[in-house]
């Protein structure tokens, strides 16, 4: 044993720096070796979550949607979008559906609307003009008071005026603001009730038989361009689906209660951007 002892301490003596390389050595080799696990383990982690992803997109579904006009069931990423509505074609959009609504419109059903009797079929446009309050239109956008009257939510403490009608129940079937949007309250199958007492050569009650557009003015200034661009297309898509309208001015149906649209209104110019036949505007194209 104590010369097994002393063989061992000599042997450590004499190779004392051999051994601390030695271990240096084994000490690096095993680090390598640590490191190389971890970034292995980091590797097979991230690959792992990627084979995960690609595999998840494959599997995800695209998003059906119905075209709101026909039904036609389409990838949301073809669709055209109008506000929460799809369609699956400009046309379609464009186009008054078979319920009576305008895709391309701003949809703001009014509580203030009735059957038509015995499903008459509108051959009447009734042009109208509204701002709220009055002539309010000029100094900022106030649109949205419209919208609101018509949909029995206006805020009567916003202005004296407002508290003198905020009680009316009216609507109108369409409204073209300032800057040339297209509102929609009510279906055209629908009656809105815009046109009150009044009568069209001879026949009574035109709201029975009538559309009701509104333009947001006044008597004291033109209406704008973009207005009578976005009325022109909206006759025309009116008239797509009721080929017998003829054309009026509330001021023509209840003459003496109502002044609207007003001298400011040229009929010329709508008749004639549209090229609607003369005939279909039975109060002449006179400023009136
Ligand atoms: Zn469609
Ligand atoms: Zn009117």
């Amino acid at each position: 044993m104590l010369a097994a002892d002393l063989f061992w301490k000599s042997f450590f003596r004499e190779h004392d720096i051999l051994i601390k390389w030695l271990l240096l050595f084994v000490g690096a080799g095993a680090l390598y070796l640590w490191i190389k696990g971890k970034k292995q383990t980091k590797l097979n982690t991230s690959e792992a979550a990627k084979i995960k992803a690609e595999r998840t997109k494959a599997v995800e579904p695209e998003v059906i949607v119905q075209c709101h006009h026909c039904s036609l069931h389409l990838p949301q990423s073809e669709a055209l979008t109008q506000e929460n509505r799809f369609y699956c074609s400009q046309e379609h959009r464009d186009n008054l559906d078979n319920q009576g609504w305008l895709g391309s419109a701003a949809w703001r059903l009014s509580p203030n609307q009735d059957i038509r009797p015995s499903a008459l079929v509108p051959d009447l446009v009734v042009i109208h003009h509204i701002s709220l309050p009055p002539s309010g239109f000029v100094d900022r956008v106030s649109t949205q008071f419209i919208v609101d009257f018509f949909q029995n939510k206006l805020d009567a403490s916003l202005h004296p005026y407002f508290e003198e009608i905020a009680n009316q129940k009216v609507s109108s079937h369409f409204l073209i603001s300032r800057r040339g949007e297209v509102f929609q309250f009510v279906s055209t199958h629908n009656k809105a009730w815009h046109a009150g007492v009044s009568s069209f050569l001879g026949r009574e009650k035109c709201n029975d038989f009538s559309i009701g557009i509104e333009l947001e003015g006044d008597s004291d200034h033109p209406f704008e361009d973009i207005q009578y661009s976005t009325l022109t297309k909206l006759s025309a898509q009116l008239n797509a689906i009721y080929p017998k309208l003829q054309f009026a001015g509330h001021s023509d149906i209840a003459p003496g209660r109502k002044l609207d649209p007003g001298m400011q209104f040229d009929w010329k110019k709508f008749q004639s951007k549209n090229n609607i036949p003369v005939e279909k505007f039975p109060f002449g194209l006179d400023q009136r």
